[in-house]
């Protein structure tokens, strides 16, 4: 065992006094989760928990956004990020804990408000790994910086932060380190080099026809038909133009046409969302909807030019290997088997935007959230995609343990991989 384990192990001997607050900390995020830009309780929680720990606490960072440092002596700046916000979606888990919180989204409607993907997991875990490097300052040295973030499910969070003077707040810092909580067996800790999470973009094109009556066509021209043959036709754009060893997504998430079956409208609205792991393919797809969607236009002799909006966009995720490779060994020592190989990952994160910003190394993984009983039968029924619950499904539980303290294992884990030996 080397230094760097035995301070893990030194660290990690809290870990069970720890586990009970940890536990109620984490039952009442997810009780109570709040909207993108909206994480003010979450923030106090954390902020409740840190104050007197000796730590150097600056909230309101880019809106909701709380830096907590601890500084220890000479050595590495490690900043560890968790996400805070939850997402608009009806909780269905059955859970004791389960939200039936509702809020008004940024359209002002009423909407039910859910930790549907697992971001009370990651600042429960954070706080709890915080607390315990504050709790053994003795066992390392260096700089510990436990950033909580707002608003990534809208993808503007991390650069909020960071136009809001982040770098000014956490000075020169050596490595950046983030998780996220998976549809994985619990227990288990994925990375991976390179390409882990797809950039993402969302993209509105509203297409123009001619109103008129329902008995009517040839008086209209039907933006309905023409939305429909645009569906259609995008769906060639990842399996014809791309090549089949290169990873793509492009989904029609919305489309909205018409008020009623006897009146044709006059415009359609569709709504899309692409995933891409490289720049050139990104550029070949957002390229490949104008085309088909201007081309439909014409067929169709749409009266007017078809307006595309760009929205919610993520920047692709590349963990550095270097870095990737320092926290995987350190994995392998405490873990063991329950390292493994991230798969990549279609969704998307706005992490990167801090280390980005901050011109400094990342590396982002994954750890398990579902009971592993549950997960082997899903395999064994080659069922997985179908029966595990993802990230944003209004079933999306994570079991309590051990998915907590593998969180809390892997921060402080791979935290210490950096940071010095005592003083
Ligand atoms: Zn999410
Ligand atoms: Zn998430």
């Amino acid at each position: 065992m080397n230094s760097h384990q035995e301070q893990a192990r030194a660290v990690l001997a809290g870990l069970d006094d720890t586990r009970s607050w940890r536990e109620e900390l984490y039952r009442s995020l997810h009780q109570n989760p709040e909207l993108s830009h909206q994480e003010t309780r979450t923030a106090a929680a954390v902020r409740e928990r840190l104050d007197g720990a000796g730590f150097e606490i600056t909230d309101g960072v880019g809106g909701t956004g709380l830096v907590a440092i601890l500084r220890n002596g000479d050595g590495p700046t490690v900043l560890l990020r968790a996400d805070m916000d939850a997402l608009p979606v009806q909780e269905a888990t059955g859970l004791p804990y389960a939200s039936t919180a509702t809020d008004q989204d940024d359209q002002g409607q009423t909407v039910p408000v859910m930790h549907a993907c697992g971001h009370d997991v990651h600042v429960a875990a954070l706080a709890g790994a915080a607390s315990l490097m504050a709790a053994s300052t003795q066992q390392w040295s260096g700089t510990l910086v436990a950033l909580f973030q707002p608003a990534e499910e809208v993808g503007d969070g991390a650069r909020g932060m960071v136009d809001d003077n982040l770098a000014g707040v956490v000075g020169k810092v050596d490595v950046a380190l983030a998780q996220h909580v998976l549809a994985m067996p619990s227990g288990v800790v994925g990375t991976r080099s390179g390409a882990v999470l797809s950039a993402a973009d969302s993209m509105r094109a509203t297409v123009h026809g001619r109103g008129a009556h329902g008995s009517m066509p040839q008086a209209a021209i039907d933006p309905v038909v023409l939305a429909a043959m645009i569906v259609i036709r995008l769906q060639t754009v990842v399996s014809r133009e791309v090549a089949p060893t290169q990873p793509a997504v492009l989904t029609v998430g919305s489309l909205r046409a018409g008020t009623k079956s006897n009146v044709i409208g006059d415009h359609a609205v569709l709504e899309l969302n692409i995933r891409t792991y490289d720049d050139q393919t990104r550029t070949t797809v957002l390229e490949a909807i104008r085309r088909v969607v201007n081309a439909e236009c014409e067929a169709s002799a749409s009266p007017a030019p078809a307006e595309f909006e760009l929205f919610d966009q993520f920047p692709l995720t590349t963990n550095d290997p270097d870095t990737t490779q320092r926290v995987g060994e350190a994995f392998t020592e405490f873990f063991g088997v329950r390292h493994q190989e991230l798969p990549l990952q279609s969704a998307s994160e706005d992490f990167s935007d801090i280390p980005v910003a901050l011109g400094v190394p990342y590396t982002y993984w994954g750890i398990g959230g579902t009971d592993p009983a549950t997960y082997a039968a899903a395999q064994r029924a080659g069922r997985v995609d179908q029966d595990i619950p993802v990230n944003h499904s209004p079933y999306f539980a994570p079991v309590l343990q051990p998915t907590l303290d593998t969180g809390t294992q892997a921060l402080v884990v791979a935290s210490l991989a950096y940071l010095g030996a005592p003083g």
